[in-house]
């Protein structure tokens, strides 16, 4: 992607282009600073970003105001869910003027390879499963790995719960596991008759992230828990007014009963490629008390003596089976 060469017509069409941005972008910020020292903006006031085009923001306010910002220059980028200091101006559109510190980041790898954050204060990281197609352990332990990686608590959700057709089932037996190790675990069904209680109720006070493969109800769950977000998203794209925004980014979603989502079709992907082995090791939580007292400080907990992460699978403190899963993640060189 990166390699592909433009030829000199194309580069100074780019050049043109970025030239023309940073022209009307310039004056943009003339003008803004202008009105800013006029006083024709308001009051500094609370908000919060629930999307991002370009250099403009929707930003919300505290009363559920939603308002078309611009970001000062000197302001580092912001994502969906960022709390933000922001100045309204005559005609409701307004000026962000800080940005209020993160209680957590999510990041995801740009095509070049460089992570970058998509979605700010999130504290719940949705992992969605479904009964059909049946989870493999170790894919589990993949989002658990990446999920615990950003700080933000994960949570299992088995879906298309319907379609399970025994209580014995193994992928119920294999989801205790987690419950074990301290996880949520929330079944979750479209097509059943209070199916969604429990993942509604899980997502009160939360601002959360789905995330998982494709295939497993994530769109037909997002859909269900917003009946009116079509509509919404409708009235947000015919309001601007140039109709070239288009948002890429992640947006902030309100459920009808409490909570927030963040989402967009890039940030239900995770990959674990920028993860190394201490990191890995560091994702399964019951490896965490392990970790530092191994007899080598490089152990790398294959068949040294004196490991530690050995002798708890040896006395069956940490399961064998998600011990096995650690060495597949680590050997495996497409993470
Ligand atoms: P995504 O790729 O994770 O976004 O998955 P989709 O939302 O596109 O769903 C994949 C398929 O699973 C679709 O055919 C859905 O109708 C079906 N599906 C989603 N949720 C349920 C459920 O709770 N029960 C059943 N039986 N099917 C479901
Ligand atoms: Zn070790």
């Amino acid at each position: 992607m990166s390699g592909r060469k433009l030829t000199r017509q194309q580069q100074r069409r780019i050049d043109r282009i970025q030239a023309e941005r940073n022209r009307r972008a310039a004056s943009q910020e003339a003008r803004e600073q202008q009105k800013l020292e006029s006083g024709e903006f308001g009051p500094e006031q609370r908000g919060r970003v629930i999307a991002h085009f370009g250099k403009s923001l929707d930003v919300e306010s505290e009363r559920g105001s939603v308002h078309r910002c611009h970001l000062r220059a000197n302001l580092e980028s912001l994502v969906s869910g960022d709390n933000v200091s922001w100045r309204e101006g005559d005609d409701g559109s307004g000026v962000v003027v800080a940005r209020l510190p993160r209680s957590s980041t999510l990041e995801r790898p740009t095509f070049q390879g460089v992570l970058k954050p998509v979605a700010a204060n999130l504290d719940r990281i949705m992992i969605v499963f479904a009964v059909e197609p049946a989870p493999h352990a170790n894919l589990i332990d993949r989002y658990l790995v990446a999920a615990e990686e950003t700080g933000i608590q994960p949570a299992l959700v088995l879906n298309k719960i319907d379609l399970l057709s025994d209580r014995g089932s193994s992928t119920l037996a294999l989801l205790e596991r987690y419950q074990g190790l301290g996880y949520e675990v929330i079944e979750a069904s479209i097509s059943a008759a209070g199916g969604l209680d429990a993942l509604r109720d899980s997502l009160k006070g939360h601002i959360a992230v789905f995330v998982g493969q494709s295939g497993v109800g994530k769109s037909s769950l997002i859909q269900a828990l917003l009946p009116n977000e079509a509509l919404r998203v409708g009235e947000l794209s015919s309001d601007t007014r140039k109709g070239t925004h288009t948002t890429t980014t992640a947006r902030l979603y309100h459920f009808p009963d409490g909570g927030d989502l963040i989402d967009s079709p890039g940030i239900r992907e995770f990959g674990l490629g920028h993860l190394d082995e201490t990191a890995i090791a560091d994702g399964f939580v019951e490896f965490r008390p392990y970790l530092g007292y191994c007899r080598f400080r490089n152990c790398r907990h294959v068949n040294e003596p004196g490991c530690a992460l050995l002798e708890a699978v040896d006395s069956e403190d940490i399961s064998a089976e998600r011990f096995a899963s650690f060495r597949r993640i680590v050997a495996d060189p497409e993470r």
